[in-house]
C-alpha cells in the first residue's frame, strides 16, 4: 500500500478505535435526520440533548442528557468524547442555544466543530450575524438596532417606523437577540407598542431577559431559504425553497420558488457570501426575503434549515445527506452549472401539537399516504406535545408545486394528535 493510500480517510465500525463519531449538539428531527445519513455511511453517532428521548436520541448509537448552554457540562462532555478512542470526531450543532465559547477553546486545541466554532458562535445570537452580514460584508437587509432597554426600544421604534419622518408608520419587528421560531417576536404597529413588544420579548426570550434586534418591517413578495453547500469541491446551491410562516414559525414549504433571474442570481450571490464570511464545510439555510429584482439578507443557519425538510421528496440527496457528505469530506451531487438537481417539485407541510399531552399517539397516517402516491410522512416521535409544537410533517410531489403543497396540507390535515 502506497504512502498516499494509508492517508485516505476511512470509516471504521462504530463503537470501535476506527469509528468516524460524530456528537450531534441537538437531537430534534433535523438532528434525527443527519443522523440516519451519517449513520448509512458507517459513522458513529452520540446524541446530546436536554431531555430523554429526543428525536435524534431514538435513533443514535448513545446518547447523553445535558443542557448545552452549561459551559462546564459542555466542556466535559465534548472532552470524556475526545478520550474515546475513534479516528476522527465531528462535533455537529444542531440548534444555536449552546455555550459556544467553548467550542471555540475546544477547536484551539484542535476539536473539528461543524462547519467552525466561530460560525457557531455568530449565528447563535442575532448580532453576531446581523454585524457580520450588513456591517462586515456590507450585504442588504432591513434597517435595524440592538437594544438593552425599553427606552432604546422606544427610540429604535421612532428612528425606524417613520423612515425619514416624512411618511406613514412603518411597522417594525422586534426579536429577542437570542431567540427562534418566533420565540418572544411581535411587530410594532404603532409607537405606542413599543413597551408592549418590549416586554413580551423579555418573557419569551430562550434564556429569560435579553436584549432585543428592532427591524424595520419589509413587505417582501416572498421570503426564500436558500440552502448552500460548502464542501470539498466548492460551493454548490439548492434550488430556492419558498416558505410560509405563522407566528414566526414555519408552516409549509415548497422547492423550487419561482424567482427572476436577477433575483436569483443575486440570491446566490448573497448566500455565497455569507457563508463564505462563515467558512468550514457543512449546509447552510441562507434565509432571504424578496420584493421583485431586491434580495434582502436575513439570517442564516450554519447547518440544516426547518423549511429544508421539503429536500427529503424534492431531491435524491436531501440537505441532511448533503450536511454530513460536506462535513465528512465527500462529493456532493451537483448539474454541470453547480447545483444540487432537483427530482421534482415538493412541498412540505408541517403537523402541529394543539394541546399539552404527554407521549402523544397519531392518527390517520394511513389516509395520510392514501392522498397520493407521492405522499410521505415523518413523525418524529417527541415524548411530549404542546400547542404549537412540532410533532411531525407530511411531504409530497406535484406536477408543480401548488399541486405538491395541495398534497402535503391534505396529508398533514389527515394526520391527529391524541392523548
Ligand atoms: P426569523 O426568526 O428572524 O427568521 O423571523 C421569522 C419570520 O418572521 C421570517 O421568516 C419572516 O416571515 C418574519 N420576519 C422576520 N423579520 C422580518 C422583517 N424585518 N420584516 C418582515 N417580516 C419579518
Amino acid at each position: 500500500m502506497s504512502a498516499s493510500e494509508t492517508l485516505k480517510p476511512v470509516h471504521g465500525t462504530p463503537g470501535t478505535a476506527g469509528a468516524v463519531r460524530l456528537v450531534l449538539l441537538g437531537s430534534g428531527e433535523l438532528g434525527r435526520e443527519v443522523a440516519i445519513e451519517a449513520m448509512r455511511l458507517g459513522c458513529e453517532v452520540v446524541a446530546v440533548d436536554r431531555y430523554d428521548g429526543a428525536p435524534a436520541m431514538q435513533v443514535a448509537h448513545r446518547s447523553h442528557t445535558i443542557a448545552m448552554t452549561d459551559p462546564d457540562a459542555l466542556r466535559e462532555l465534548l472532552r470524556a468524547e475526545r478520550a474515546r478512542p475513534c479516528a476522527r470526531l465531528l462535533v455537529v450543532p444542531e440548534i444555536e442555544a449552546i455555550a459556544t465559547p467553548v467550542l471555540e477553546e475546544l477547536e484551539a486545541e484542535g476539536l473539528h466543530v461543524v462547519p467552525t466554532a466561530r460560525a457557531a458562535r455568530l449565528t447563535m445570537d442575532r448580532e453576531g450575524i446581523r454585524r457580520l452580514a450588513a456591517e462586515e460584508l456590507g450585504l442588504p437587509t432591513s434597517p435595524y438596532r440592538f437594544c438593552t432597554t425599553a427606552e432604546e426600544l422606544r427610540d429604535a421604534v421612532a428612528a425606524l417606523g417613520t423612515g425619514d419622518g416624512s411618511g406613514p408608520f412603518v411597522p417594525c419587528v422586534v426579536k429577542p437577540v437570542m431567540s427562534s421560531s418566533g420565540k418572544g417576536q411581535s411587530v410594532v404597529r404603532a409607537p405606542e407598542d413599543a413597551d408592549a413588544s418590549w416586554a413580551y420579548a423579555q418573557e419569551s426570550g430562550r434564556t429569560g431577559p435579553s436584549a432585543v434586534i428592532c427591524e424595520g418591517f419589509v413587505a417582501f413578495d416572498y421570503e426564500i431559504t436558500l440552502l448552500t453547500v460548502r464542501h470539498a469541491g466548492g460551493t454548490a446551491f439548492c434550488a430556492p425553497i419558498g416558505h410560509t410562516q405563522e407566528d414566526g414559525d414555519y408552516r409549509e414549504s415548497w422547492q423550487p420558488q419561482p424567482m427572476t433571474d436577477a433575483a436569483a442570481a443575486r440570491a446566490e450571490e448573497i448566500a455565497r457570501r455569507v457563508t463564505d464570511g462563515l467558512g468550514g464545510h457543512g449546509l447552510f439555510g441562507v434565509e432571504l426575503f424578496v420584493r421583485g429584482d431586491e434580495v434582502l439578507f436575513s439570517e442564516v443557519s450554519p447547518r440544516p434549515h426547518d423549511t429544508g425538510m421539503v429536500t427529503m421528496a424534492s431531491q435524491a440527496s436531501s440537505e441532511f445527506a448533503l450536511h454530513v457528505r460536506a462535513i465528512l469530506g465527500l462529493p456532493v451531487p451537483t448539474d454541470a452549472a453547480g447545483r444540487v438537481p432537483l427530482l421534482a417539485p415538493a412541498a412540505s407541510a408541517v403537523i402541529l401539537g394543539d394541546c399539552d399531552l404527554d407521549a402523544p399517539s397519531y392518527t390517520g397516517l394511513a389516509e395520510a399516504l392514501a392522498v397520493d402516491p407521492s405522499v410521505d410522512v415523518r413523525l418524529f416521535g417527541k415524548p411530549d406535545a404542546r400547542p404549537g409544537r412540532r410533532l411531525g410533517v407530511a411531504l409530497a410531489r406535484g406536477g408543480d408545486v401548488d399541486a405538491a403543497r395541495a398534497l402535503a396540507r391534505e396529508a398533514a390535515g389527515a394526520v391527529g394528535v391524541v392523548g
